[in-house]
């Protein structure tokens, strides 16, 4: 089985066509979207039909999706966050805004091999870029394989017994991770619409779970595009900025 692994898209549809694009001429089976599909950029509602229309086996919400239950939900976010919730909750068509209410909470078993979670799986809304969340989450998974977003960071944290190992983001466009039998691995794509480890390149993954090798994926997409969007929306202008630095 190939599983596509799409996370944190932010209403950033030219990254996410531009991930389609390159996982269909790959070609996979299912789909699995590990939340954070809404939040800063200017396709909401397109981003969200889009998803739809792949019919994921696997979605979890995120803390972005949340804000489709109403603005109290954007309690922990900074100025620029809060701003284009509030943009993102008035955009959203009252069906897309029902459709992300209804989407589960993660962690969620997907088969024998594989969870999803947003966060983590000890909590959906935790960022795990440290060694101890990684070990925590590590634990509490109850499958080899936990994929994981939310930090809009590309990381892989693996444990082989009492032996942990922690890998960052590649250089290359496509980078490979085999898995080996007796080790549980704890993997975040990356970012598709937001990258943030200082590579604008949009970050997917393809899971193929016969081979047991999972495919990392940067691309280059029209960030441009996305960017003037952005602006002509009216939403906050360094949120335009940030997609060109990856930051
Ligand atoms: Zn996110």
């Amino acid at each position: 089985m190939r599983y596509l692994v799409l996370t944190d898209i932010h209403a950033n549809l030219e990254a996410l066509e531009t991930c389609l694009s390159d996982a269909a001429r790959r070609r996979y089976d299912k789909v699995l979207v590990l939340g954070d599909l809404i939040g800063y950029g200017a396709d909401p509602n397109a981003v969200v039909d889009r998803v739809q229309a792949l019919g994921p086996v696997g979605i979890v919400r995120g803390n972005h999706d949340k804000i489709a239950l109403g603005m109290e939900e954007a309690e922990g976010f900074n100025l620029v966050a809060r701003s284009a919730a509030q943009w993102t909750l008035d955009a959203l068509t009252p069906a897309n805004r029902q459709w992300l209410i209804d989407l589960p909470q993660g962690p969620c078993t997907i088969d024998d091999f594989i969870e999803i979670c947003h966060g983590s799986p000890f909590d959906e809304d935790a960022y795990v870029f440290d060694e101890l969340d990684a070990r925590r989450s590590l634990k509490v998974s109850v499958r080899p394989l936990c994929l994981f977003g939310h930090t809009h960071y590309p990381m892989t944290f693996e444990l082989a017994g009492a032996h942990f190992d922690a890998m960052g983001p590649a250089a290359a466009s496509e980078a490979r991770l085999h898995l080996r039998d007796d080790v549980k691995y704890l993997v975040n794509p990356g970012s598709v619409g937001q990258p943030r480890d200082g590579d604008p390149r949009a970050a997917y993954a393809i899971v193929d779970t016969d081979a047991k090798l999972v495919y990392l994926m940067r691309l280059i997409y029209p960030v441009e595009n996305a960017q003037a969007k952005v602006i002509a929306a009216g939403l906050p202008e360094v949120l335009a900025r940030r997609l060109a630095a990856g930051r």
